[in-house]
């Protein structure tokens, strides 16, 4: 199914572009709901047509220097994963959001009606996700392995039937009850785009409108929607400003200090 005469750059031009699109509709609040499910069915399409913006595994090549797996020269790649880095930094991660097809997946499992768990455990995960990045590593730089494909990343979205292409499958169930499985225990470029996210110029942030019901806190599915959380495992899903009863007090604005009196 995937077209490899299509050039893998069209997959990251696409994402460049929306994270700005994104950005600029969710600060203006020009934002529908309809466009995120827009957003998540092409993103996910483009991973089955062209395999791009995958960007875990274009991440994994660009480690492996495999310039035929990455789908561009290196130099290319590495610029264009820096810039994905950076617009992080200044927008929080609108990649795994709604464009990276991973997530994209991901994202519209979790829609699946069926009942969800959310375990309060964030910072255990994290320190999963950063231990898989050192076997990562390790098996990149010593072992010329590649983490990704026991995953079935590639196998799963060129339909390829493989134990790998089962094991994401499996995730994607998993990931019906459990949000996000992969971008939260696995995905190596994951953990560089949440220390972008922690320090993110915008992010989702309380008013003074707040009352303090606690209802985003008990919706979100990462446990990032407290005051005082860095938003590094934000995925921007807007489900903390969908159930908030009050109009303005959950706003996506340029990230302020929070004074004292305001932490609770
Ligand atoms: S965490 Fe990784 S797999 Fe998940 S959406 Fe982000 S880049 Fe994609
Ligand atoms: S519910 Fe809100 S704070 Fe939690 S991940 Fe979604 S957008 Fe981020």
């Amino acid at each position: 199914m995937v077209l490899e005469n299509v050039p893998k750059a069209i997959g990251f031009v696409y994402a460049l572009v929306m994270i700005g699109v994104l950005a600029y509709l969710w600060y203006s609040g020009r934002w529908r709901r309809s466009i995120g499910w827009l957003l998540l069915f092409v993103s996910a399409a483009l991973g089955f047509l062209i395999f791009a913006p995958v960007i875990p595994y274009q991440f994994q090549q660009l480690m492996l220097g495999d310039v035929q797996g990455l789908g561009a020269p290196l130099i290319v790649g590495a610029a264009g994963l820096t810039v994905v880095f950076f617009l992080t930094i200044v927008f929080g991660r609108f990649i795994c959001g709604y464009l990276c097809p991973v997530g994209a997946v991901q994202e519209i499992a979790y829609h699946i009606p069926v009942r969800k768990t959310s375990p309060r455990y964030k910072n255990a995960f994290m320190a999963v996700r950063a231990l898989v990045f050192v076997v990562f590593l390790i098996m990149a730089f010593v072992l010329s392995a590649s983490l990704l494909s026991d995953f079935g990343i590639r196998d799963f979205f060129y339909l390829t039937l493989t134990t790998g292409s089962f094991v994401f499958f499996m995730v994607l169930l998993l990931s019906m009850t459990w949000y996000r499985p992969f971008c939260r225990l696995v995905c190596p470029y994951g953990v560089l785009l949440s220390l972008g996210a922690a320090k993110s110029l915008f992010r989702i942030q309380r008013t003074d409108a707040c009352i303090e019901c606690r209802k985003c806190e008990k919706a979100c599915p990462t446990d990032e929607a407290k005051r005082e959380d860095a938003k590094a495992e934000c995925y921007l899903c807007r489900r903390c400003i969908d159930v908030c009863p009050k109009e303005g007090a959950l706003v996506y604005a340029k990230n302020r200090p929070i004074s004292p009196h305001q932490e609770k």
